[in-house]
């Protein structure tokens, strides 16, 4: 696993230095003299070919664990697709797209159908208004929009503030954009089906007047916390106090179980001019390989992304942006079906897990479960995780991965249950030669 040896807060590879000649003269020999008669080979200097900003993070664990799976024939659940048909009147609006030669460049921040539709389904989820020719930024997937955003928003010295554990991409995103991520604790639940937690002094410890902003992610993944009013009312004051802006990511929107609500931070008052809202087709209409998603910020921040984005990708996909609008267009049954979906779907997996000796933390939102390994005889996760993907055949994600610091994902793993009811038999078939003595409970 070339991702597992965790590089967070590694220091970044050294400059190679320049050779002092004979002389003592530090020129080299490709630095010498016009005419003078040296081999081109032997002119190059030692040059250092990489940024030093790749040397802070490693690949992805996750998508590395899905190169494993397939590797040892495993069932996988580790990355977050869905392994059933996407639905059939967008991929059927995908098809006619093409056909009518929907081949060429989209308008750059996005074709107009689709952020026509966005902006109207951010008023009818969300009840917030926006403008679809200023506000929207339609990018490859709502992975580009992060960035583009991060790109947008932050200079060198800028701290971002992600809680932790976290989407593994935040913490290379920041650094990609020269901000400093600063993290904050969510602490899983004590109780059984409690929820994860996080403490106002560490939230507000972390802010300061270097804080540009802070990631949002809710529904959470890997926690599948849900934030609560309450918790957004927090974040919100804080970054009103501090002048901050609030980047959420809220890609399982739709995906909800035990009657959690889910509130966009922007909806909350103060917040409408100092929050990017990221969202995307992938999750909400199992597309992950579609590649559009999207970013809604106010006119001013809207143009700074877009300006990024257009010299990043210059656009997603046009004709599955067609298909897109035509998604947003599904009625509200749809997404009632999707999270009921996903609510069988968690309660299948989860008592295979805990039969097996998982210790699962009930997620009320996105579609993964965090667990504890604590009663199995492991050094870490990532050799746990090794063993279970080589030797029983399921493929899961170290927690690690989601930690800056490994030790405080040691003995965690998460699974990933967007897959067909036939996946999880498959899974928790697998799962039960790994069973411990005693189950602990949900
Ligand atoms: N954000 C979160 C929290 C995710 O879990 C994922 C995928 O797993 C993404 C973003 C990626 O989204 P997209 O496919 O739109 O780039």
């Amino acid at each position: 696993m070339s991702g597992s040896q965790s590089t967070r807060g590694k220091t970044p590879p050294k400059k190679a230095l320049a050779k002092k000649s004979a002389s003592g003269n530090s020129r080299s020999a490709g630095e010498s003299r016009a005419g003078s008669n040296t081999h081109p080979q032997k002119a190059a200097q030692p040059k250092h070919f990489l940024s030093d900003k790749v040397g802070h993070f490693t690949e992805s664990v996750i998508r590395e664990m899905t190169r494993q799976a397939m590797m040892h024939s495993a069932v996988n659940l580790a990355q977050g697709f869905p392994d059933f048909s996407a639905p059939l009147e967008i991929k059927q609006a995908a098809q006619q797209a093409v056909a009518a030669d929907v081949n060429q460049y989209a308008i750059t921040w996005g074709a107009r159908s689709l952020r026509q539709a966005i902006a109207r389904q951010m008023g009818v989820w969300q009840g917030i208004q926006v403008d679809p020719e200023k506000e929207v930024t339609v990018c490859c997937g709502s992975t580009e929009a992060m960035i583009s955003t991060l790109l947008a928003v932050c200079n060198t010295g800028d701290e971002v503030v992600i809680f932790e554990p976290f989407y593994e991409n935040y913490g290379p995103d920041s650094v990609l954009s020269g901000a400093k991520p600063k993290f904050v604790k969510l602490h899983p639940p004590s109780v059984d089906g409690g929820e994860w937690t996080f403490s106002e002094r560490d939230l507000r410890r972390a802010f300061d007047k270097h804080t540009k902003a802070i990631i949002l992610n809710t529904p959470n993944n890997p926690t599948g916390k849900v934030f609560t009013r309450e918790e957004l009312e927090l974040i919100r004051d804080l970054c009103l106090e501090f002048n901050v802006l609030a980047i959420t990511d809220e890609i399982y929107e739709h995906i909800l179980y035990d009657g959690t609500e889910h509130i966009s931070m922007v909806s909350l008052e103060g917040m409408r001019d100092r929050t990017v809202t990221i969202n995307g087709m992938s999750k909400t209409y199992s597309v992950t390989g579609w590649r559009v998603g999207w970013a809604v910020a106010p006119e001013k921040i809207t143009n700074a992304i877009r300006k990024v984005h257009d010299f990043l990708t210059v656009g997603a996909p046009a004709p599955l942006q067609e298909a897109g609008a035509v998604a947003l267009s599904l009625p509200p049954e749809y997404y009632a079906k999707l999270a009921e979906g996903y609510r069988v779907r968690r309660d299948h997996l989860m008592p295979a897990l805990v039969a097996a000796g998982f210790k699962c933390f009930r997620p009320r939102g996105a579609y993964y479960v965090m667990t504890d390994i604590s009663a199995f005889d492991y050094e870490d996760d990532v050799s746990f995780a090794k063993d279970l993907v080589e030797k029983i055949g399921v493929a899961c994600v170290p927690g690690s991965s989601f930690y800056r610091n490994p030790q405080d994902g040691a003995k965690q793993v998460r699974f990933a249950f967007c897959k067909r009811p036939e996946t999880l038999d498959e899974a928790a078939r697998r799962l039960e030669k790994l069973r411990v003595a005693e189950p602990v409970s949900v």
